[in-house]
């Protein structure tokens, strides 16, 4: 089959997808506080019904928003979009969220200003920009009388960067999810994903008892008496970060060979003033597991470390409590839909074979929920940035204007080419 024609629409179209591109960013999604989700279901429901996709809004019940410990505002509301042709079903998912605005941008986050062949803001690359990419695709497929050979499963999805209730786990457990999946969490690089850590947040809140630091007699010195529970909590991580999965890493500078668990200690809150002894000290763990292991172990050996350190400290009480963000989860870079993106990239990006790495990541995302819910390891992921210089979830986030093209034509190739 010949994507000659449908390329070249691409590129002569280049600024029709940098104006959805424009304005998908332009929406602030950032999460917290997330409260703009309708705006972008609004800006993109048209097109799609345009192209002849029947859509569903997904509005997550507040009950189970309730359950993610950050203040959010705004309905999360979830867009389903299908074709109905009584082709196979391929899931295509995006979430619509990004991560907050830090210090050190030196263009506006919200603008799409376009520097040297880059276009920079907040999630063109992780992962609004998809998006526009995915509509400029179904709109060029149409202009060039391209049909695709599956019935898509379009999600656009809620509050993936902040985890433990994501829109997509909530249409995955309402049946609105298909396997298999193209997730655009993705890169350009020539990469196949194994799978991810899962992760894992522990508050240990340590009690003692205030009271004047002139005399410190009379109470009980909560931050004080952390100190033996930290000390327990550091070994456990020594011992736990001995461990390795069994998935790959690519090869980055510090990186190790393979996967491997993370334990890191990574707030503190204790104490408000010099003269009083502080009656309580809060510890915040975030623990990355690997697919090899439990999470109800990984929680177990964390509560038997605080026990052992409280043996040894006169605090009063301590509480353990455990949010898991994400599960941990695996994915197939052999599957047909991932041999299917290896020659989409092959195609756009004139790599070959040789090129392709395959590596499971550290980080974690709401694929775990798929591969969990809908018991399946066939995940293909792909986006339009590039692991090393996108800086997602950093300042100045961008992506080449070449690769947002790219990505395009990887969509219509995926979307068109005949199935084996
Ligand atoms: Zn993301």
């Amino acid at each position: 089959m010949d994507f000659t024609a449908a390329f070249a629409a691409v590129d002569a179209h280049e600024s029709e997808l940098l104006d959805r591109l424009r304005k998908v960013i332009a929406v602030d999604t950032t999460v917290p506080p997330g409260e703009n989700y309708d705006q972008v279901v609004d800006l993109v429901e048209p097109e799609f019904k345009q192209h002849g996709f029947t859509t569903t809004r997904v509005v997550i019940p507040p009950e189970k928003v309730a359950q993610i410990p950050l203040p959010l505002t705004g309905d999360r509301v979830n867009l389903v979009a299908r074709l109905n042709n009584g082709k196979p079903p391929l899931s295509v998912y995006a979430h619509m969220d990004v991560v907050p605005i830090e210090e050190g941008w030196d263009f506006d986050p919200f603008g799409c200003e376009i520097k040297d062949g880059r276009v920079y803001g907040r999630g063109v690359a992780d992962m609004k920009g998809t998006i526009a990419s995915l509509l400029t695709a179904l709109d060029i497929m149409e202009r060039e009388g391209l049909e695709p050979v599956w019935d898509l499963n379009v999600l656009l999805c809620t509050d993936e960067e902040i985890g433990v209730y994501p829109g997509l786990y909530h249409l995955a457990l309402e049946g609105y999810a298909t396997s298999p999946m193209l997730c655009m969490e993705g890169s350009q690089d020539p990469v196949l994903r194994l799978g991810s850590n899962g992760s894992l947040d522990v508050t240990i809140t340590v009690k003692g008892k205030s009271c004047h630091s002139g005399a410190n007699y009379l109470g009980v010195n909560a931050l004080e008496e952390a100190v033996p529970v930290m000390v327990e909590l550091l070994a456990l991580k020594a011992k736990v970060e001995e461990r390795r999965s069994k998935l790959p890493l690519a090869p980055a500078p510090g990186a190790p060979s393979h996967l491997r668990p993370m334990f890191n200690l990574d707030i503190i809150n204790s104490g408000v003033k010099s003269n009083i002894v502080p009656a309580s000290c809060r510890l915040v763990i975030n623990r990355r597991f690997i697919p090899e292991e439990n999470v109800e172990d990984v929680k177990t050996e964390i509560q038997e470390a605080v026990d052992r350190g409280m043996e040894k400290s006169k605090a009063l009480d301590v509480e353990v409590e455990f949010s898991q963000n994400y599960p941990s989860y695996y994915q197939s870079a052999t599957h047909p839909g991932a041999q299917r993106l290896r020659e989409a990239l092959k195609l756009v990006q004139g790599y070959s074979d040789d090129d392709f790495v395959e590596t499971g990541s550290g980080g974690s995302t709401d694929m775990a929920f798929i591969a969990q819910v809908l018991k399946t390891d066939e995940i293909a992921t792909v986006g339009l940035g590039r692991q090393r210089e996108s800086k997602a979830h950093g300042s100045n986030e961008s992506v080449r204007i070449e690769d947002a093209k790219a990505h395009v034509k990887e969509l219509i190739y995926y979307f068109c080419a005949p199935l084996n």
